[in-house]
């Protein structure tokens, strides 16, 4: 098969590369569509220690199924799918409750760190265990569904964030996923999105998409601005979709008592917090890891156009020119958002 692998840091090489054998309860999905992420595009350099060559990346994708291993049952040749990028073991005590995402033998599709090597989806095959696929409907394209992964995890942050009908949400940091955040508080019913960045760009961005107030963060004081959009109070919750010791810090300045922080982000390891306030204000602190059974609900999003993907996607090259578009993205190219490869 053809398969973009990074061969070593900063090397990635279009090439051939040995076709994917599957075992009994897997299935061999031919890639139709394989989203760059910026967890790739950071990684490529080694920076991260999650791509350690040689390694295929890509773990946001869709496509059809090729082939079906011997004790699968539920999937098809043909059958239109896109998968979890999450690989959990099915069997373990979180798996068993429902929370693959904290799988204790979780992998993730095309990382390979210090535990394991897992070839991803920039390829025309990929193997993958049936239990994380998802059908996609006839209504959402694979260029759509191969966004669903990204999709999914602000879903799942909405969630962890227990947003009511009516609430105030701040959303920190616009980038694709806080973009995506948006577009999920819109749908859970929220009285006012407050998005702030400080890129103009980005912020215009998130209006077109649903956010009621966008602030800019160079420009002025977002506490008390929020303050200002709440009689004072703050806001119900804050999405924090950064992970800046900075803009932690102003999310959790945001919130009203009895507020919900939902964290996401996570550049730095770790960040200072002022206890004192989070403890006295009885704020919650929820931490968001990936996602939880929040594709099907991410799907249906998606195929009535409540999450909007037509605007975030800047480009659609073939596989084949990967590198090139790595390389655009790796240089910060301005205004470039997400870019989809065909395979
Ligand atoms: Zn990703
Ligand atoms: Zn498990």
């Amino acid at each position: 098969m053809k398969a973009l692998t990074l061969t070593e840091y900063m090397n990635l090489v279009y090439g051939d590369a040995p076709d994917p054998q599957i075992a009994g309860d897997e299935v061999l999905v031919r890639v139709r569509a394989c989203g760059i992420c910026g967890s790739d595009v950071h990684g490529m350099d080694g920076s991260t220690g999650r791509r350690v060559p040689p390694v295929i990346m890509g773990h946001e994708a869709a496509g059809v199924i090729a082939e079906v291993g011997g004790q699968v049952r539920d999937w098809k040749r043909g059958d239109r799918v896109t998968f979890d990028s999450t690989i959990s073991c099915g069997v373990c005590w979180y798996c068993q409750r429902g929370l693959p995402n904290l799988c204790d033998r979780r992998r993730v599709l095309g990382v390979s760190c210090e535990d394991y090597r897992q070839n991803g989806a920039f390829a025309e095959l990929v193997a993958l265990p049936a239990r994380i696929l998802y059908g996609v409907p006839d209504s959402v394209s694979f260029e759509q569904a191969a966004m669903v992964e990204p999709a999914s995890v602000a879903v799942h942050a909405v969630r962890r964030a227990a947003v009511s009908l009516g609430d105030v949400a701040v959303v920190m940091g616009t980038g694709m996923i806080g973009l995506f955040v948006v577009q999920a508080l819109c749908a859970s019913g929220c009285a006012k999105i407050i998005a702030v960045d400080i890129e103009p760009q980005k912020l215009a961005l998130a209006r077109k998409l649903g956010a009621d107030v966008a602030l800019n963060a160079n420009e002025c004081d977002v506490a008390k601005e929020v303050r200002g959009h709440t009689e004072g109070r703050g806001a119900d919750v804050a999405l924090e979709v950064i992970g800046l010791g900075p803009t932690i810090n102003t999310a959790i300045a945001c919130l009203r008592k009895g507020g919900t922080l939902a964290l996401v982000g996570n550049f730095r390891p770790t960040v200072e917090i002022p206890l004192q306030a989070v403890v006295t204000r009885q704020l919650t602190l929820a931490g968001c890891c990936a996602n939880c059974d929040d594709y099907p609900t991410t799907l249906e999003l998606l195929g009535r156009k409540a999450i909007n993907t037509a605007s975030l996607v800047s480009a659609t090259p073939p596989l084949a020119e990967g590198t090139a578009w790595f390389k655009r993205l790796y240089d910060r190219e301005p205004g470039l958002l997400k870019v989809i490869l065909q395979c």
